[in-house]
């Protein structure tokens, strides 16, 4: 019996070259309807409650099984994906974070990711964190800005290594209080926009997070603060957890079907511990593979990039299709 399934990540989905920020590392809506079609024509789509089902031995998975799942509840989700995914009876599975989308702030990671769009030469930013560190360095015992640099500022699949070392000071180097102080001050400074307002463009609504759900969407957890569980205190991810359940619960998620999506793709044992309490069956991560339904793995299921598959309808299949 086939228990694999083929899980892809999405995040921003746009019309890119039209968009206030072009330079926003996401995917045009025009390449996600041809990756959509590319896959209808290779796999058969499944659901959440399908795999959960399946693991449980209730109902066994078509062969070449594929999910499509979405980060961070961006309203492209709700312009551009959802209209595509009804007009074929396909089911997203949606993972909002929760302070994001009810007090309308902006992740930490999503001001980033503008800051970036919106500056063109990289360096440009890396001389005004620099500028901040050597401010904050005596205070907060700061190493010295080459030592950061060179631990850091390595390149990744997708980034160059000023970006990467952007990426990783800002997300995880340095401690909370100070990289949110520079987060800010570097959105202020390069973006000139009011974060409520920001927020409320770029995220969707409770309101339209519901009409997903209403109409046949999965929505799972993707925690309160978006922080990395996996460097959390067990206590600290019990608050975000259940925060989330809260808001499942409040917007009419079935209780028998949670599923979280693990920002960062962190967590560790005392996650995995918490879950089940909370009645979780399924959580996703960022590994990069073809996911496995067995009662081990039910926590820890890989997904792919939606760049690791192609995007042309009658493109052919590539080495994952074997795989999956
Ligand atoms: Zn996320």
């Amino acid at each position: 019996m086939n228990n694999k399934v083929t899980i892809i990540m999405y995040h921003y989905v746009r019309d890119l070259e039209n968009s206030r920020y072009p330079g926003i590392k996401g995917l045009d809506t025009s390449l996600f309807k041809g990756q959509v079609n590319y896959l209808l024509r290779h796999y058969n789509f499944v659901s959440v409650e399908q795999l959960i089902d399946a693991n449980e031995n209730k109902t066994a998975l078509p062969p070449k099984s594929c999910l499509l799942t979405f980060d961070d509840a961006y309203i492209d989700h709700f312009t551009n994906v959802f209209p595509v995914l009804n007009q074929h009876k396909i089911q997203g599975a949606f993972f909002p974070p929760i302070k994001a989308v009810t007090e309308h702030t902006v992740l930490d990671v999503n001001k980033i990711h503008f800051i970036l769009a919106a500056v063109e030469d990289k360096k440009q930013v890396i001389t005004e964190i620099f500028k901040q560190l050597s401010l904050l360095r005596k205070e907060h015992g700061l190493l010295p800005d080459e030592t950061y640099y060179t631990k850091l500022g390595i390149a990744s699949r997708y980034d160059s290594a000023d970006v990467m070392f952007i990426k990783n000071l800002l997300q995880y180097e340095l401690e909370t209080g100070i990289r949110n102080q520079i987060i800010d001050h570097l959105f202020v400074h390069f973006l000139q926009v009011d974060e409520k307002s920001f927020s409320q463009e770029l995220y969707m609504s409770e309101g339209q997070i519901k009409y997903m759900l209403d109409n046949g969407m999965h929505i799972g957890s993707h925690g309160l603060n978006h922080y990395w569980l996996g460097k959390l205190t067990k206590e600290q991810q019990r608050t975000e957890i259940e925060a989330s359940v809260e808001f499942l619960k409040r917007i009419g998620v079935d209780e028998n079907y949670l599923s979280i999506c693990y920002p960062f793709g962190s967590y560790n044992s005392d996650t995995l511990e918490l879950l089940p309490e909370y009645g979780f069956k399924a959580g996703f991560t960022t590994e990069v593979d073809i996911a496995e339904l067995t009662e081990e793995k039910m926590f820890t299921l890989a997904r792919l990039d939606t760049n690791d598959l192609p995007k042309e309808e009658n493109a052919s299949v590539n080495s994952w299709f074997l795989k999956g």
